[in-house]
């Protein structure tokens, strides 16, 4: 037996105790505390959630006992009585957690109503309509959230009342019809369940808790807390609060309002309400609620007082509130307070305009705009008003923001031949590969059956900034009929499909995209992030038109450029496959000469895009197998470009077969094997260095990165190869300039021998995609299919690969960073992987004391912030 409190009266609380209490308790408490109108009542912990788990699924006596005090002290404080026959007390039971969430159970209202209960208050109101209807109500949601009967059929029932009796609204149902309902009802229960309706209030109350913490690991939540990060360890609170009635007739309503326009952020209140109403009466669009305005008519100075509960709250959570209220007889009372959410527009301009108010200091107003909502800033959403209109087919990984409709395509050569046509289509694929990459382009977005969020789709998505839906399993994709089919349709490719990459969902049909607007308030708050972060942002392109794309998003750098994918352009595929098949240093260097003056104008280009600033360029990784020709054509003519015959060069391409091609010959190994590779490379990168800093006059130091060492000796025999050359190229051309050879950490062996390759390497950047890949020992392409069964038996809580494992990968990131201080303690350190596009990776990043983080073009601003937000909560230097 502990001694520990699980349970608080609402004025025992405060503002400070969100983790025991939840949000919407804590807040409940707080407003308490500072004399707002709250129905009163008490909140069962967060902990009692753990222990209920813990227990078996199990509300331990002494907590049984507990609420029950409390509940006497609730009967105390009201007045009034649970299940009295002269003044009976009636309850809400309401969950929420730490984080406000959807997907956890619905609220129940009216608690404590019975055959009985009901009588007494519709004669002590002397409304016998109220009373039914409340009860109808409470027998409603609670068969539907605690024991599982599903909603639809009481609305059924409902619905069939109102038609004979020839109305449309349920306020036109009057106290027989309602008592008619309740008896329906209830039998409809009783057949449901088996059993009758619990008539016994405090069995109704511990039931219902119990469902709370019940649904707290249901299918929903889960899903919803891997998306937002959210621990399951976290638990819910519960509240049980005493009733106020919105359905008390014409001077009753309930409402909810919000301090500022949650949609546009304009300094106005923006609130709703229903006349005769209660709880989500408002949200559920059963009438059309009235403008706020319309209580001003109405009931002045019950709307006077309204107006400054809304004020003082704001002021006194310092952001803008979203609130629900109910007026019982003309008596406000206010039943939540949250900070609210809002658009991303809304959230830049609420956050400048609290500064420039004085409400906030810069600081304070970094940490008000989430850092990923940043994303639906950049890229298109779909039309509202369309929106609403569409039904969602399918739903897969939300892997690339923004919305994409068009009609659907098979192949990427399909998608780019109709593209250039003139047509808008979605690219829709088992999975992509490298070769996929024009048609990806040409695609106003992509939808793939297979692979998650680190997928070769989602990745190549993000960073062309397209709008990308992965592993989406429920499409039966039939590649040969150029049909999918889904929910029992099939679509071909006429249809049009529309994706929202920032939800996942695939909708049926056309939707209109608008095009995003970037405000003058993006520009201030940004510039207050930049001055805040100490953590400088790069970004990972390859392209001169991705490089200046990430420049206006405002990258620093470069912090990688990876050379192979240029390799896959048609007019270069030739090349490179004849440097990969060749059997003689002498072909492949002829291979290599013809690709030399291709690297140098990429360079080139980047260079010139990035002006100043500082370029990390990535020697060739991948594994071969990427490049090699797999059609019978392409390998017949290579073979004839090469002067080999057909079967010759399919054996080697056969031979070249590698049963792991992730951990076979690629990285520094295909430069250890072949050094003339490096030496082009070197030759590219000096030679392009030089001819832009003569032309432009940028002095440009270039950072030659070699990828997947794991042993310093390895990275010497690379480095000496290009510390050779390019000295070389830098005499020969009599000038001065400087460049640095450093090392990706990507393999656990180099963070474990760190202090050893920094001795050679002037830099590291930590791969963090390969270094998951390697520490877990999965693959990020195959990690999908089984991740899901870990998720669903929590034994891993959100994909390593979108969200640096801090306990595990996160650790040899750390040590690699001290052991490389120790040798080279000016070292530069960063991160290319995808995390350095990731809010809680960019802050670890912070902690761990990286130089900067580098991520694609559009997820920039996502990590300027991010870092910003690193450096208010955890100030370095
Ligand atoms: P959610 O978290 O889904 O908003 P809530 O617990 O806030 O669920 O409640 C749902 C609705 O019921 C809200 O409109 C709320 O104002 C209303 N409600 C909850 N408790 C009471 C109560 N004690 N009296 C009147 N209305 C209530
Ligand atoms: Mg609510
Ligand atoms: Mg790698």
């Amino acid at each position: 037996m502990d001694n520990k409190k699980y349970v608080y009266l609402f004025s025992e609380g405060n503002a400070s105790m969100k983790n025991l209490l939840g949000g919407k308790g804590a807040n409940l408490a707080d407003m308490t505390s500072i004399g707002i109108p709250v129905p009163q009542g008490f909140t069962v912990t967060t902990e009692a959630c753990n222990k209920y788990y813990v227990d078996g699924q199990k509300i331990a006596s002494e907590i049984v006992e507990e609420i029950l005090t409390k509940m006497a002290e609730l009967e105390r404080i009201s007045g009034k009585e649970f299940g009295s026959k002269t003044n009976p007390l009636l309850v809400s039971v309401r969950s929420g957690a730490r984080a406000s969430m959807p997907g956890m159970m619905d609220t129940i209202l009216n608690l404590g109503l019975n055959d009985e209960t009901v009588e007494v208050m519709a004669n002590l109101t002397n409304n016998p309509r109220f009373a039914y209807d409340s009860y109808r109500r409470f027998i409603q949601m609670f068969a539907d959230v605690v024991m599982e009967v599903e909603k639809r059929n009481f609305e059924n029932l409902m619905d069939e009342m109102k038609e004979a009796k020839g109305v449309k609204y349920d306020t036109e149902l009057d106290a027989n019809d309602l008592k008619e309902l309740v008896k329906q009802f209830k039998a409809l229960y009783k057949k449901e369940k088996g059993e009758e309706f619990p008539s016994d209030p405090k069995t109704q109350l511990i039931e219902s808790i119990t469902a709370v913490f019940r649904s707290w690991e249901n299918p929903r939540a889960i899903v919803y807390r891997r998306l937002n990060d959210i621990p399951s360890s976290w638990g819910t609170a519960v509240n049980v609060q005493e009733m106020v009635f919105g359905n008390k007739g014409e001077t009753s309503g309930t409402g909810v309002a919000f301090s500022r326009n949650p949609s546009t952020g304009e300094k106005k209140i923006f609130a709703e309400y229903l006349m005769n109403a209660q709880g989500e009466d408002v949200v559920a669009g059963i009438r059309t609620p009235q403008p706020i305005e319309k209580l001003n008519d109405d009931m002045p100075e019950i709307y006077e007082q309204f107006v400054q509960i809304v004020n003082t709250l704001e002021n006194h959570y310092r952001d803008m509130q979203d609130m629900e209220f109910t007026i019982e007889d003309r008596k406000l009372y206010f039943l939540q307070t949250r900070n609210g959410k809002r658009t991303a527009q809304a959230a830049l301009k609420i956050a400048v305009d609290l500064v420039e108010e004085g409400m906030l200091t810069k600081e304070e107003a970094i940490l008000k705009v989430e850092a990923k909502q940043l994303d639906t800033l950049l890229h298109p959403n779909f039309d509202t008003a369309d929106l609403k209109q569409a039904a969602v087919i399918a739903k897969g990984l939300p892997a690339s923001p923004g919305a994409a409709c068009g009609k659907v395509c098979f192949t990427a050569e399909e998608a780019k031949e109709r593209h250039e046509k003139g047509e808008k289509v979605v690219l829709v694929r088992l999975e992509t590969s490298p070769e996929d990459i024009e048609g990806m382009i040409a695609a106003e977005g992509i939808l793939t059956v297979r692979g998650g969020m680190t997928s070769h789709a989602a990745v190549v998505a993000r960073g062309m900034g397209t709008c990308c839906v992965a592993g989406c399993g429920e499409l039966k994709v039939n590649e040969a009929a150029r049909t999918f089919e889904v929910s029992g349709k099939t679509y071909n490719d006429n249809d049009y499909i529309s994706i929202d990459g920032s939800t996942g969902n695939v909708y049926g049909g056309a939707i209109k995209t608008v095009e995003p607007e970037i405000s003058g308030y993006f520009g201030i708050f940004m510039g207050w992030a930049d001055e805040i972060r100490s953590l400088k942002v790069r970004t990972n392109a390859d392209t001169p038109r991705d490089a200046a794309q990430a420049v206006k998003f405002g990258a620093e750098g470069i912090g990688l450029c990876r050379t192979e994918h240029m390799f896959f352009a048609e007019e270069r595929i030739a090349a490179v496959r004849e440097m990969i098949v060749a059997k003689t240093e002498e072909q492949r260097r002829k291979a290599l000469d013809k690709l030399l003056p291709m690297q140098r104008e990429d360079f080139i280009g980047i260079y010139e895009a990035m002006e100043y600033r500082p370029v990390t360029i990535r020697f060739l990784d991948p594994p071969l197998h990427e490049f090699l020709p797999t059609e019978e054509s392409d390998i017949a003519d290579l073979a004839k470009e090469m002067g080999l015959t057909f079967e010759e060069l399919k054996a080697t391409v056969e031979s070249l077969h590698e049963f792991n091609p992730m951990m076979g010959h690629r990285g520094c190994r295909l430069a250890v094997s072949y050094p003339e590779i490096a030496e082009m490379q070197t030759r590219a990168v000096i030679e392009a260095a030089i001819d832009v800093k003569r032309r432009k006059g940028f002095d440009i130091v270039p950072e030659i990165m070699i990828p997947l060492v794991g042993e310093v000796k390895e990275l010497k025999y690379v480095k000496d190869v290009v510390v050779r050359i390019a000295n070389q190229i830098i005499a020969e051309e009599g000038v001065d300039m400087k460049y640095m050879v450093g090392t990706m950490i990507e393999i656990p062996r180099a963070a474990l021998t760190a202090d050893e390759i920094a001795k050679e390497a002037e830099f590291f950047s930590f791969g963090t995609n390969d270094l998951t890949q390697m520490t877990f020992g999965f693959s990020r392409d195959d990690a999908g299919n089984f991740l899901k069964h870990y998720y669903d038996k929590k034994i891993y809580e959100s994909d390593p690969f979108g969200k640096l494992d801090q306990t595990g990968v996160g650790q040899l990131v750390k040590m690699a960073v001290e052991k490389g201080k120790a040798t080279r303690p000016n070292i530069k350190l960063g991160i290319c992987g995808e995390h350095g596009g990731d809010p809680s990776s960019v802050e670890f990043c912070h902690e761990v004391g990286l130089q900067y983080v580098s991520c694609s073009p559009f997820r920039v601003p996502l990590a300027r912030l991010a870092a910003a937000q690193a450096q208010v909560k955890n100030p370095r230097k």
